[in-house]
C-alpha cells in the first residue's frame, strides 16, 4: 500500500487531535526513512536501513537555522504552533546531534515563541543512553511507543533492527517518574502468516500491568490511520479504543483516543 516520506525538514503546521497545530521537525533523511524498528504498520513504510548509508542526515545547524526562521516567521503572523513535535522519516533519537538540537529547540522555544509545547515521538531504543534520556526528560511532551509487552507479540509488531530487551526498556520507562507519556497503537491482521492482535484479553491486562507501574503522565491510543506496509492489518473500532481507555482511566491516568 502506499506509504510516505516527508520531504523536508520542518514540515507543517498539521493539525492533531493529540498534538493541537503542530509544527513538524524531521531529523532524518528526506528521501529515506532511518529506524531500528521495522513496524509492520509504519506509514513511512518498511525500514530500508538502520543508519543512513547513502542519504544525509540534515546538520545540526541546518535544522537551528530554518527552524529559527519559521519560529520568527510564525511570530511575527501571531500564528504560534501549539507544539514543535519531533516526528518524521524514522527514530529521531539516532540523529547524533539529537542532544544538542533539543537542547538548541529548547532555547528557540524559550526565545521565540515560549508558548508552544516541545514534543518528541520517539521508539524508545534509545531510553538507556543516560543523555539522551536526559533530554528527553526536558521536553514538555516525551512520548514513548510500546506497542505491546509480551515479547513475542512485541516482536512481530515492531520487528526490532537491533538489540531490544522489552524488561530493559520497560525498566528505563519506569525511571522517568512520571514523566513521560506512553502511546501504543493498537490493531489486529495477519503477518507472515501468523495472527497479530494486541487487543486481546491476555495483551491488554499485560499492557494495563505494566502501565500501572510506569504511570506515566499520560497515555495516547490509537489505531491505524494510514495506509500500512501490508494490506492483511485492520483498524480497530473507535468503540474498542473507548473500552481499552476507561480501563486506562481505572488506573487514575489520564487517557488520549487520537489520530
Ligand atoms: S518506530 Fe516509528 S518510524 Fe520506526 S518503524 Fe515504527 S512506526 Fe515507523
Amino acid at each position: 500500500m502506499a506509504t510516505f516520506l516527508f520531504d523536508k525538514i520542518i514540515f507543517g503546521p498539521v493539525k492533531s487531535r493529540r498534538l493541537g497545530d503542530s509544527l513538524g521537525i524531521n531529523l532524518l533523511p528526506i528521501n529515506k526513512k532511518v529506524c531500528n524498528f521495522n513496524c509492520i504498520y509504519c506509514e513511512c513504510g518498511l525500514t530500508q536501513s538502520y543508519l543512513p548509508s547513502g542519504s544525509k542526515m540534515p546538520t545540526r545547524q541546518e535544522i537551528k537555522n530554518k527552524l529559527e526562521l519559521r519560529l520568527i516567521k510564525m511570530k511575527n503572523e501571531q500564528n504560534p504552533p501549539d507544539t514543535i513535535t519531533f516526528a518524521g522519516n524514522g527514530e529521531p533519537t539516532l540523529h547524533p546531534d539529537f542532544v544538542e538540537i533539543i537542547n538548541d529547540t529548547l532555547f528557540l522555544r524559550n526565545t521565540i515563541l515560549p508558548s508552544a509545547k516541545i514534543a518528541v515521538l520517539s521508539n524508545a531504543t534509545r531510553i538507556h543512553v543516560s543523555k539522551i534520556f536526559n533530554a528527553l526528560n526536558l521536553v514538555d511532551l516525551n512520548i514513548l511507543k510500546i506497542d505491546s509487552v509480551i515479547k513475542e507479540t512485541q516482536t512481530l509488531i515492531n520487528c526490532p533492527l537491533s538489540d531490544y530487551n522489552l524488561t530493559s526498556v520497560i525498566k528505563n520507562l519506569k525511571m522517568f517518574n512520571g514523566n513521560l507519556i506512553i502511546q501504543t497503537l493498537f490493531f489486529n491482521g495477519l503477518y507472515k502468516g501468523k495472527t497479530v492482535d494486541n487487543t486481546t484479553t491476555e495483551e491488554l491486562e499485560a499492557w494495563l500491568n505494566v502501565i500501572r507501574e510506569i504511570n506515566p503522565k499520560m497515555v495516547m491510543i490509537y489505531t491505524i490511520a494510514r495506509d500500512t506496509p501490508f494490506d492483511t492489518l485492520n483498524k480497530i473500532s473507535f468503540n474498542v479504543l473507548e473500552q481499552i481507555a476507561k480501563k486506562v482511566t481505572n488506573l487514575g491516568i489520564p487517557v488520549q483516543i487520537s489520530d
